[in-house]
């Protein structure tokens, strides 16, 4: 059986004569089912049906409406499972840079290609693409949850809030925790936020969704409080919660209820949801949460296009540098001019800067010698259960008093 005639290709290029070009040597290759577009908004269209989403897309930077990085935001927000190659005549480093704004957004790149495309180039980057993705299955890793499982979950509370800790990179001390929706799937064992987040939001479903999140997150930091634990409990929200005006009378109902100050709870919000949509509504509601006193934070900083005169109108206390600009800006100068910036500009407009992704050694040490606030990730902590924090803190405290 021939699984490479099974892969469906996009071609996105403006110059068509590319597009024959490059349908005749994948065909040389043997990948036959191939797609071609001329211009972003019909290749979207192939995106959003199922009969025609690609596994694979080569996608020209250059193109006169929707350009290359534009197209990649798009398939952001569509949850785009499959795999990315660019193609381009930009010089090499212009193509790494879109390379590292790629990888940020977790769409997996296995290399980039300069025009005119070199056919053994090709051939190498898919060879390589082949032996790592296809040893898998196709499709199994690609599973996403209708609306109606994921509405069946939020009313069965399947959902549970894992806990991440953030801690103070100059003491130790941990500062608190972001909140971390999973899915208890019955059959599936634990699926990750990534899976369905983007679904709920599409379908009316997040409103119900965080609601419940927030109810379980709002809960567990009351109970903290009162076991003497003084944590600050991030969540995260997306536009769509921000839309309704009774979404902080919620906010303000649960934390009276819990007997919880409100500068214990911080709001999350990614960086290109806060650029994107009509800010009226959303203003009005993060301007009031901040006025009770709520800490609001920028989600994923450094991923979305914003200017600062956008971010000074935003009464954000907390930036949260993205992970894709943390792990292994020590040793990559790109990585480490964007996060450089970034923590610039958050300490230039007086707020409290975290790190995500933080993995290693390396990464604390270059957060330490930076003055970056506060640190999350893997090095510290991976998400944990609600119970398992206290031991987690033990463990953490003998870290700090033994350096790392
Ligand atoms: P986020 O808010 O940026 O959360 C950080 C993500 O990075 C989490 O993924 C976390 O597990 C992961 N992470 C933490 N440390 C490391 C590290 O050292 N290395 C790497 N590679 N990753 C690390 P997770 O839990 O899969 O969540 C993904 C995203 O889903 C979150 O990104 C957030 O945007 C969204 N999300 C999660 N829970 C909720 C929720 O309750 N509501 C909404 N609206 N979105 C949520
Ligand atoms: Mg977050
Ligand atoms: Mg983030």
């Amino acid at each position: 059986m021939n699984r490479i005639s099974q892969i469906r290709i996009l071609l996105l290029d403006d110059d068509t004569f590319m597009l024959k070009l490059l349908t005749k040597m994948l065909a040389n290759l043997g990948y036959t089912e191939v797609i071609t577009c001329d211009n972003g908004s019909d290749a979207l269209k192939k995106l959003d049906q199922p009969d025609t989403c690609p596994d694979l897309i080569l996608l020209d930077l250059n193109m006169p409406d929707m350009d290359g990085i534009e197209f990649v935001r798009y398939l952001v927000d569509r949850n785009y499972h499959g795999t990315l190659i660019l193609v381009s005549g930009e010089d090499e480093r212009m193509l790494r840079t879109a390379e590292k704004l790629v990888h940020a957004h977790k769409i997996p790149m296995p290399g980039y290609l300069h025009k005119p495309v070199d056919p053994d180039k090709l051939s190498e980057i898919l060879q390589r693409w082949e032996a790592e993705t296809l040893a898998q299955p196709l499709q199994t890793s690609k599973k996403n949850y209708s609306a109606a499982e994921i509405q069946a979950a939020i009313n069965r509370k399947e959902l549970v809030n894992y806990y991440q800790p953030k801690v103070s990179v100059a003491t130790g001390e941990v500062i608190g925790v972001e909140t971390l929706v999973r899915w208890h799937h019955p059959q599936d064992g634990l699926v990750m936020p990534e899976r369905f987040i983007h679904t709920a939001e599409k379908n009316n479903l997040i409103d119900g969704l965080t609601r419940l999140v927030l109810k379980q997150a709002i809960a567990q930091a009351g109970k903290w409080h009162r076991d003497g634990l003084s944590l600050r409990v991030s969540i995260n929200v997306t536009m769509e919660n921000l839309a309704s005006l009774d979404f902080q009378d919620m906010v303000f109902d649960l934390v009276n209820e819990h007997n919880l100050p409100p500068q214990k709870i911080v709001i999350e919000i990614t960086e290109s949801q806060v650029m994107g949509s009509d800010a009226r509504a959303p203003l009005e509601i993060l301007t009031r949460l901040r006025l009770k006193r709520f800490h609001l934070s920028i989600d994923d900083f450094g991923t979305g296009h914003s200017s600062l005169a956008q971010l000074r109108d935003i009464p954000f206390n907390e930036l949260k540098i993205d992970q894709g600009f943390v792990h292994r800006a020590w040793t990559d100068d790109t990585l480490r001019a964007m996060y450089d910036a970034s923590l610039a500009v958050g300490k230039q407009l007086g707020m409290d800067i975290v790190a995500e992704g933080v993995e290693d050694r390396n990464d604390w040490e270059l957060l330490r010698q930076t003055g970056c606030d506060m640190a999350q990730g893997n090095f510290i902590s991976y998400p944990l259960a609600a119970d398992e924090l206290p031991r987690w803190m033990a463990e953490w405290k003998i870290r700090v008093q033994a350096g790392l």
